[in-house]
C-alpha cells in the first residue's frame, strides 16, 4: 500500500516486505528499478523542487527513512509499519545477495572508501559477489566511463554513495545507460562500513534517537539537522494538527 505525506508517495511496507518486493523486482523483468529511501530532509526540499519531487514519483520503491517520516505519517493518519533507512536496507539485502550469487556494485564515498567498505563486507559475506567499486569524488567529464563501466560489470544491485539529493539525480539520469535491475542511494553508509564513521549505538535507534547521537558524532551536521524541526513544523501546518 501507499500512502501520501507532504504531497509524496512513500511505500508502507516494512522492511521484510521490502526487500520481498525487491527480490521480485529481480525477478520479474530485467527493467531498471530505482529505489528511494525518502528521509525528512529530502521531503522538505521537495516542497520546492519541482525535481525533486519529479524523482520520488519516479521511483519504483519509496522507503520511509527515518523517525520523521515515520512520526509523520502516524500523525497525519496514513501510518507506515517501521522505518526503512538506506544503510539497514542495504544490510538486509547483503545476506540476500551472497545467498542469490547477486552481483553487487558500489559507487561513492572518498576514494579507498569503497573498497574498505567491500573488503568488510566480504569478511562477513565470503561469497558476496561484488563486482566492482569505485570513489565518488569524480569529474562531471568521466561521468560516461564510470556509467559504461558500471553497465560492463553488470550488477544486480547498484549502491550508490553520493549524499542526498545528488544520488538520486545521478541514478536518474544514468538508469537506462546502466541498465542494473535495482540501483539505490545510501548516503552515508560506505564510511560506515568501512569502519570510517561509527553508527550511533542501537539503544538511541531503539528510541528514535538516531538524529540526536549524529549530532553528537558528527556536529558539523547541526546545520542540516535544523530540516527536522521544520519538516515537523510544516506537517503541523499543513494537516492542522493541535499541539
Ligand atoms: N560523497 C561523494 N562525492 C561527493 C560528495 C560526497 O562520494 O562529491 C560521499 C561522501 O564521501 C559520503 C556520502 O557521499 O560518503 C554522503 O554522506 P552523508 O552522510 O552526507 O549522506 P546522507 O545520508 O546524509 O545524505
Amino acid at each position: 500500500m501507499r500512502i501520501q505525506l507532504l504531497g509524496a508517495p512513500i511505500d508502507a511496507l516494512n522492511m521484510k516486505e521490502t526487500v520481498s518486493e525487491i527480490e521480485e523486482f529481480l525477478h520479474k523483468d530485467s527493467k531498471p528499478h530505482f529505489i528511494i529511501t525518502l528521509n525528512p530532509e529530502y521531503l522538505y526540499r521537495a516542497q520546492d523542487n519541482e525535481e525533486l519531487m519529479k524523482l520520488i514519483y519516479e521511483a519504483d520503491l519509496i522507503t520511509p527513512d527515518g523517525t520523521g517520516i515515520v512520526w509523520a505519517a502516524k500523525t497525519t493518519g496514513s501510518p507506515v509499519p517501521e522505518r526503512v533507512t538506506g544503510i539497514d536496507l542495504m544490510l538486509n539485502l547483503i545476506p540476500l545477495a551472497e545467498q542469490k550469487g547477486w552481483g553487487i556494485f558500489l559507487l561513492g564515498a572518498a576514494p579507498g572508501v569503497a573498497e574498505e567498505a567491500a573488503g568488510n563486507l566480504k569478511k562477513q559475506y565470503p561469497r558476496l559477489n561484488i563486482v566492482g567499486t569505485r570513489d565518488g569524488y569524480f569529474k562531471p567529464h568521466e561521468e560516461d566511463k564510470i556509467v559504461k563501466e558500471i553497465a560492463a560489470a553488470k550488477p544486480h544491485l547498484l549502491f550508490v554513495a553520493l549524499g542526498m539529493p545528488r544520488q538520486e539525480q545521478w541514478i536518474y539520469k544514468y538508469k537506462e545507460q546502466l541498465a542494473v535491475p535495482v540501483s539505490m542511494g545510501v548516503g552515508g553508509s560506505f564510511d560506515v562500513i568501512a569502519g570510517r564513521v561509527e553508527r550511533v549505538s542501537p539503544w538511541l535507534q531503539k528510541l528514535n534517537l538516531e538524529w540526536l547521537g549524529r549530532l553528537i558524532k558528527e556536529p558539523y551536521r547541526w546545520k542540516r539537522q535544523l530540516v527536522l524541526p521544520k519538516f515537523a513544523w510544516l506537517v503541523i501546518k499543513k494537516y492542522k494538527l493541535k499541539i
